[in-house]
């Protein structure tokens, strides 16, 4: 019998029953399970090393409304929107290279998406929203113990938390962005919030399954970030950001120990590194 917890939730603030929550969605962990190799479980980012998991951060964390509120309005539709399996169909990545963008760069694209074929502002915006949040509210943890990384949300905790309830919208200081993976076969990893921070502006990220989000905070954010904001219709292919993920991802599985499924990974992301470029 799973053991039955009331305590306050975290999104609705109500002392209830409380749901096992997941930091990621739990869905998520079950995609990025690898059928076809060895040891099936998926990588993720643990305790700042790459491990090979079938343990998920969880927690008694938010009441069943709310599990809803978040399923709903985010989890359900991204889920349905990103790749089932290494090299299967990936529904952004195909809607946003059939937009024209509206600014274009070296080996970058920003595409407008509002009311576009195939993308739902609001679902993403929502979601990543959750999850930035979720890491910034909760210490979440594995049922061995291993925490994930801390966030500090420099005080929009509770701007953030009245968005995902529907009741304001988000303020100035915080500020959303996402990328496309530029590759047709996405990174299959798992990274929860972590610290990317500008000089003078605190920015974090999170990489599941080829959506890059990125946050950020307070009253120094770049122009460059605010023009090219989610929560105004802007998603972006950035392929040195794409690029700065899978070398990130090459240092971490080089300082681990490498299993079978590691050693794969590490293939499968040189062959994803040789692949064409989005188009511009
Ligand atoms: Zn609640």
């Amino acid at each position: 019998m799973p053991r039955k917890v009331i305590g306050e939730c975290k999104l609705c603030n109500n002392v209830k029953l409380l749901c096992d929550s997941h930091y990621m969605p739990k869905r998520l962990y079950a995609l990025l399970r690898a059928w076809q190799l060895k040891n099936p479980n998926p990588v993720t980012g643990v305790g700042g090393e790459l491990k090979q998991m079938s343990d998920q951060y969880r927690g008694h964390v938010f009441c069943h409304d709310c599990e809803d509120l978040l399923n709903k309005n985010g989890e359900k539709w991204v889920l349905a929107n990103i790749p089932k399996d290494y090299g299967s169909e990936f529904p952004l990545h195909a809607a946003i290279n059939r937009l024209t963008p509206k600014a274009a760069g070296k080996n970058y694209v920003l595409c407008d998406v509002t009311g576009e074929q195939g993308f739902n502002v609001k679902q993403l915006v929502y979601f990543g929203i959750s999850v930035f949040w979720r890491g910034g509210v909760h210490v979440w943890k594995t049922s061995t113990g291993q925490r994930a990384p801390s966030v500090d949300l420099y005080g929009e905790e509770e701007s953030m938390r009245r968005f995902l309830l529907g009741d304001a919208s988000l303020p100035d200081t915080v500020v959303l962005t996402l990328d496309v993976w530029p590759y047709k076969k996405v990174l299959q990893m798992l990274y929860p919030v972590l610290p990317n921070h500008l000089g003078g502006c605190p920015r974090y990220w999170f990489y599941v399954l080829g959506l890059l989000y990125a946050l950020y905070l307070g009253n120094n954010i770049p122009t460059g970030a605010r023009s090219r904001s989610a929560k105004d219709g802007f998603v972006a292919v950035d392929q040195n950001a794409a690029d700065s993920v899978l070398e990130y991802t090459k240092h971490g599985l080089k300082s681990q120990r490498q299993g079978p499924k590691i050693t794969e990974m590490h293939e499968a992301i040189a062959k994803v590194r040789s692949m064409t470029p989005p188009k511009q």
